[in-house]
């Protein structure tokens, strides 16, 4: 059970103040056929605090059937250390692309994840579709 009053993974902030779990990305994690997140942006930072959290159902759930894995493996031992998005586009209504770093650590190593992601809504619910490696 995931604690609703820690701050959110995602790290989103405010006026500088950080967001609860419960406030942020908890919405759609924890009601996704209800709540789906209502932008590619928030698509995207509840997507990486499902894998902070370890949520392969809403990760399967939120990523475009056509592109969506088999399975889904969280490597183990990954610690996630936080979220940045450097930008976010809107192409048009229906499709975005959002680039982000994530960092992480792995075995004592840092991992830098620097990707810009696209996204696609359909019938009102965004999905992630694929990602490119930028650097
Ligand atoms: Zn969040």
């Amino acid at each position: 059970m995931t604690e609703q009053n820690m701050p959110c993974p995602c790290g989103r902030s405010p006026g500088k103040r950080l967001l609860a779990y419960r406030d942020c990305c908890g919405r759609y994690l924890e009601d996704f056929e209800q709540t789906p997140a209502p932008d590619a942006e928030s698509l995207m930072r509840s997507r990486y605090s499902a894998f902070t959290l370890g949520r392969a159902d809403y990760l399967r759930a939120t990523w475009d059937p056509a592109h969506r894995p088999a399975t889904l493996d969280f490597e183990q031992g990954l610690k996630w250390l936080g979220l940045s998005i450097r930008a976010a586009r809107t192409i048009d209504p229906d499709h975005a692309e959002v680039e982000f770093v994530a960092r992480s650590r792995l075995d004592g190593r840092g991992i830098r994840l620097h990707e810009r992601s696209r996204f696609v809504r359909r019938d009102g619910r965004w999905f992630y579709v694929d990602g490119e490696m930028l650097g």
